[in-house]
This record gives structure tokens, C-alpha cells and sequence, in this order.
């Protein structure tokens, strides 16, 4: 897979996009949150033909650009000091740290959430106990939630996927042929309803790989709300 800049100009704007081609059979086009776009070709296309399919999804492109506009600049870079403010299931927790203890723990207590760490323990160690906190949190409540998606009558013949968590760049999911979903941590920050969102997205998948007009009107149908949900996500995590 090799990939290029290239631009499309449209009305008083200018689309870069980076342009990737791969042994695929359309073009896709993919907005990202931090505003970059990703086209998809097949190997052989002319550059002209995805050219074309940009200018034809130019409106649609800036209008996800304009979506995602709203929630930059993204948050600032955490420090892991008392005082500082951490979001667990869409709720604000107040962080505190105890440096006394040998062994590293993290509890959630009335409004707080309690870290103990030692007492040489930097910046980088905190991120790390807090870290792997969260993953376990998201590890145990995604399962849970998976089942209760998996309910649905639309759903109900998907085998239950296994769940990887890693940090991923773009994306809040992704969900391969083989029946594995990856998830970023940072969900487990978002509301609930958020997470059932993300792993009913993947889920769809299941039965429409591509983000094509029957995948959304599965969506739809399993999940009335995505956009609302998809919204608050994209708006507590910026
Ligand atoms: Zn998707």
C-alpha cells in the first residue's frame, strides 16, 4: 500500500486528502476527527476517476469537517496531580493522590478518584496505574454491555466477538472478518450509552462491512439514537 497528498478544490475551499491505494475494489472516503481525510482507491485507478469521487463527496466532506470543527481544540495533556479533573462514564472525577503506598491502586469514592502510587512516582508512572485502570474497567464493562447488544433481534446470530483494548489514533473501534473488536480505552470516559454506540457500530459490521447505506439503516433500526449517542461521544471526548 502506498500512499500520497492531493487536493480537490471546491467553491472557496481547498480538500487535501491523502490518498491511499490498496487491492480494493472502490473508493472510499474517511473523515476524521481531527479533521485529515483518507481516500481509499483500488491500485489501478486513475488519479482523475478519484478526483471525480472526491468533488462528487466534497459537501459531504466538509460538512464532517465542520461536524468535527466544533470540538477542537482537544482537551489539554493531563499531568496526574490532586486537584486535576478525570472523566469515568461521562462523570467528572476529582483526581487525588495518595503517594505513600509500596503497592499502586486506584478506587472510585465519592466524587474522587483515589490513586496511590509511591512516592517517587512520576507523571508517566501515574498515567501508567491510571491506565490500566481504566482498561480494566472498559475490559469488564464491555463485555458486559456486548452481551446486552448482542440481545437485539438483528444481532442475535453474530457469534460474540473477542475484545482487544488499545489505544487507537483515529478511531473508537475497529472490527475485523474474524470476529475481533478493538477498542479504545477512551471510551470508558464517555457515558454508557456512548459505549453502547461504538459496539453496536462494530456489531452492524458483523452483517455490512462498509459504511454503506444498508449499514446505516441497520443502525438505525437496532439503534434509533446512534447519532445522539455518536454526538455526546465525540463532544465529552474532545
Ligand atoms: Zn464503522
Amino acid at each position: 500500500m502506498n500512499a500520497q497528498s492531493h487536493s480537490v478544490s471546491w467553491g472557496s475551499s481547498v480538500i487535501g486528502f491523502v490518498l491511499q491505494r490498496s487491492d480494493r475494489r472502490r473508493v472510499a472516503i474517511e473523515v476524521s476527527p481531527d479533521l485529515s481525510v483518507v481516500v481509499r482507491a483500488p491500485a489501478a485507478a486513475g488519479i482523475g476517476p478519484v478526483l471525480a469521487a472526491v468533488r462528487k463527496k466534497a459537501r459531504w466532506i466538509l460538512r464532517q469537517q465542520k461536524y468535527f470543527e466544533q470540538f477542537l481544540p482537544r482537551t489539554p495533556e493531563r499531568v496526574f496531580r490532586s486537584g486535576e479533573t478525570h472523566l469515568y462514564l461521562g462523570r467528572r472525577y476529582r483526581l487525588k493522590v495518595h503517594q505513600m503506598a509500596d503497592t499502586s491502586a486506584v478506587k472510585l469514592s465519592g466524587g474522587y478518584i483515589h490513586l496511590w502510587c509511591r512516592r517517587d512516582a512520576n507523571q508517566k508512572a501515574r498515567k501508567l496505574i491510571l491506565d490500566s485502570w481504566y482498561a480494566v474497567a472498559i475490559v469488564r464493562l464491555s463485555q458486559a454491555t456486548l452481551s446486552d447488544c448482542l440481545r437485539h433481534k438483528l444481532l442475535r446470530k453474530i457469534s460474540v466477538p473477542t475484545i482487544a483494548i488499545r489505544k487507537l489514533k483515529k478511531r473508537w473501534a475497529s472490527f475485523t472478518k474474524q470476529g475481533r473488536l478493538t477498542l479504545n480505552p477512551d471510551v470508558i470516559r464517555a457515558p454508557r450509552r456512548c459505549l453502547e454506540y461504538v459496539l453496536t457500530h462494530e456489531l452492524c459490521h458483523a452483517i455490512v462491512p462498509s459504511h454503506s447505506p444498508q449499514f446505516f439503516k441497520l443502525l438505525t433500526r437496532v439503534m434509533p439514537d446512534w447519532r445522539s449517542r455518536k454526538h455526546d461521544l465525540e463532544r465529552i471526548l474532545a
